[in-house]
């Protein structure tokens, strides 16, 4: 009687642990995949197109593969990331879409999965006070900064929906804050801001020689005082120098080609398009 009922203590715990285990591999494995593929079941809604179409102006120059393309990745990226409105600002569906567009964007040809360390997105109103403090153990030093936007290796990304909205109905300038701070995400993906996203070897020798170049040249330009075309800020570190690259290639890929052709060709190589390809025709 007692051997019988231990047994089925013991078959009832196997079949428990076969259970978990078998939920552990289905969570760790496949329910991402499962739940991003029932999410694309779900039709795009057509507000959000009207959104994609008036503020993400690069969308309605794309062909129509690229188009759905970008409509998978802003759906999947509104199902997973969260926004929050600061200061009072109320994030709706034309903020949530012109950030996703944006952002998106970076990842129109490359894998979803670069973004799956992004998980929230805070946007201010207008550009921000940041209130820094340092201390050496003698003396504590205090500083103020505007800021537009800002990007943490913890996922989080900041940002001015003023600022958003001027780079929307600007998208040739050379400055879009979306575009600079989720570059600085794909940035992070190797564990290192360095100004190089994880790249293959082949492709890591050419952006190093074709942007070590480059960037200095910024910075000797900017040393003689000459007015360079690319943002200076791109001066200040390479993980700067990569995002203002990447505002340039999206906002301006016509000019950066043909003054700095090895800088192209190495983010056309990262980015997996050509964004030169889609000029306005009108
Ligand atoms: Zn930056």
């Amino acid at each position: 009687m007692i051997a019988r009922s231990s047994m089925s203590a013991a078959l009832v715990f196997a079949l428990f642990s076969v259970i978990l285990i078998a939920a552990t591999v289905f969570y760790l494995f496949f329910y991402r995949t499962w739940r991003r593929e029932r999410e694309l079941k779900a039709p795009f809604p057509e507000s959000w197109r009207h959104y994609l179409d008036s503020h993400v102006q690069l969308y309605g120059r794309l062909p129509m593969p690229l188009k759905q393309a970008l409509e998978q990745r802003v759906q999947l990226f509104l199902s997973e990331k969260e926004y929050y409105g600061c200061d009072g600002f109320e994030v709706d569906d034309r903020v949530k879409v012109t950030i996703a567009g944006h952002a998106c964007l970076l990842i129109l040809a490359r894998p979803y999965s670069d973004f799956d360390e992004v998980s929230s997105i805070l946007v201010y109103p207008d550009a921000y006070h940041v209130r820094d403090v340092e201390s050496d153990g003698m003396v504590v030093s205090e500083s103020h900064q505007i800021r537009a936007g800002e990007a943490s290796s913890r996922g989080q990304v900041v940002l001015a929906w003023k600022e958003c909205e001027e780079a929307a109905r600007n998208p040739h300038s050379t400055h879009n804050v979306m575009l600079h701070e989720f570059a600085h995400q794909l940035d992070y993906l190797d564990g290192m801001a360095d100004g190089a996203p994880p790249l293959s070897e082949e492709q890591a020798r050419h952006w190093k020689l074709s942007m070590t170049e480059a960037y200095e040249d910024l910075r000797h330009s900017l040393h003689h005082h000459q007015k360079p075309w690319l943002d200076p800020y791109g001066a200040t570190e390479p993980a700067e120098f990569f995002a203002v690259l990447t505002e340039a290639f999206f906002q301006q890929p016509d000019h950066l080609k043909r003054t700095q052709p090895e800088v192209y060709k190495a983010l056309r190589g990262y980015y997996r398009l050509d964004p030169s390809d889609y000029r306005q025709t009108t």
